[in-house]
């Protein structure tokens, strides 16, 4: 059995997105920015996406720019809006994805801001006190927190932080890489200025992404070229991840709840599977609290055995696809950032199970019955 347990990494595309895709493909050919019939086509079916996602997300299409992925959507976010509004504080965690703490942490070293940490707990948990205490006496500043984490699944309550940055008249963007297609936001609640998307992790196809940016700010270009994007983002779009884009997000939010009542029971029944099997277990972060995160990750802490450096490898031979990412830091293996920031056990093995709407029972059964003859195999040993 072929088991894909790494949708937090990336996602299959959705045969009705590729339904839409591949006739544009084969049919449409104009530059999005040509005056003529074929660029007029285009540029139409490109507005038409925009108009889709902002009704999705309850916003204005004059709000959605598009980008290449979450990564660039992120620098985009950081670097203009630290520009534009003189930030010299930002606030954010040591648990963000590299393509916000890389980005940020670039920009504390060449003294645009400095950069300040929140403490996390060891489960993850965000220091929202300090958060408050830090906002009192720090400004200008910029937020930046992560809606779910994509290794260990914590949520971040956008609100909660929202409320507090306009209460203290800081700029609030959040990394919704992970949530997105998979929660609904609705942009008149959340007091937000900057959200992002990615299409591959919800169905869509890889390289396309976008970024809210909210009507209230008036931000610089991040790539300077063209006038595409209304100026926002030079270059000329990628019209058919565009689309495909927006009818994944589409097709995400029109059946969400029923995804995720079944994302949630899997995620419920390898958690319990997997303990009864392998009685040393336990999840890093929030994960295991199924109802508590992040409801498609789940990291699992495996006891230390012989058998954890060989871990992944035994998994893929046996077809099953997951993540690593250890605690440990030594040699050339890097290990992972967030593992280290709530102090896992760097002699236990941390594999991430993350799921989507196309696994079964079946598939958990099945990896949770490899991993318990692994760990058997190294018990006897
Ligand atoms: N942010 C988070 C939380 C992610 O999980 C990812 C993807 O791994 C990214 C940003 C980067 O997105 P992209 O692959 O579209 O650049």
């Amino acid at each position: 059995m072929k088991v894909y347990f790494d949708n937090a990494a990336t996602t299959a595309i959705a045969p009705e997105v590729l339904e839409v895709m591949l006739p544009l493909l084969q049919n449409v050919h104009g530059n999005p920015s040509s005056i003529h019939a074929p660029g007029r086509e285009a540029r139409s079916i490109i507005e038409k996406s925009r108009k889709k996602i902002a009704q999705l997300l309850n916003t204005s299409p004059s709000e959605i720019f598009f980008t290449s992925g979450g990564t660039e959507a992120d620098n985009f976010a950081l670097s203009s809006s630290i520009e534009s509004h003189g930030i010299r504080h930002v606030i954010s965690s040591p648990m963000e994805h590299h393509a916000v703490l890389h980005t940020l942490e670039y920009l504390a070293k060449i003294g645009k801001i400095k950069l300040h940490l929140l403490e996390v707990d060891q489960q993850g948990n965000l220091n929202y006190e300090q958060l408050e205490e830090w906002l009192k006496t720090l400004s200008p500043t910029l937020v930046s927190l992560m809606h779910a984490n994509n290794e260990i699944g914590n949520l971040c309550d956008l609100e909660k932080v929202g409320n507090l940055c306009r209460a203290h008249h800081a700029l609030f963007h959040s990394d919704t890489v992970q949530t997105m297609g998979h929660y609904r936001h609705d942009l008149q609640k959340i007091p937000i200025d900057f959200i992002v998307g990615s299409a591959h992790k919800f169905h869509g196809p890889k390289g396309v992404g976008f970024i809210y940016i909210n009507a209230q700010n008036k931000i610089p270009p991040y790539l300077h070229g063209g006038a595409q994007e209304r100026n926002m983002r030079g270059g000329t779009e990628n019209i058919y991840g565009i689309v495909g884009m927006a009818k994944a997000l589409e097709e995400a939010y029109q059946e969400m709840e029923q995804h995720q009542r079944h994302i949630l029971s899997l995620k419920k029944r390898f958690i319990t599977e997997i303990k009864t099997h392998i009685p040393d277990v336990y999840f890093n972060g929030m994960s295991g609290e199924a109802e508590n995160s992040l409801y498609t990750v789940l990291n699992v802490s495996l006891p230390p055995s012989a058998q954890n450096d060989m871990l992944l490898f035994n998994l893929d031979i046996n077809q099953i696809s997951a993540s690593a990412g250890s605690a440990c830091s030594s040699g050339s293996e890097v290990g992972s950032h967030v593992l280290r920031a709530i102090g896992a056990e760097a002699s236990r093995a941390a594999v991430r199970f993350s799921f989507s709407r196309y696994n079964t029972e079946e598939e958990v059964d099945y990896a949770v019955g490899v991993l318990s003859k692994i760990y058997a195999a190294s018990i006897s040993a």
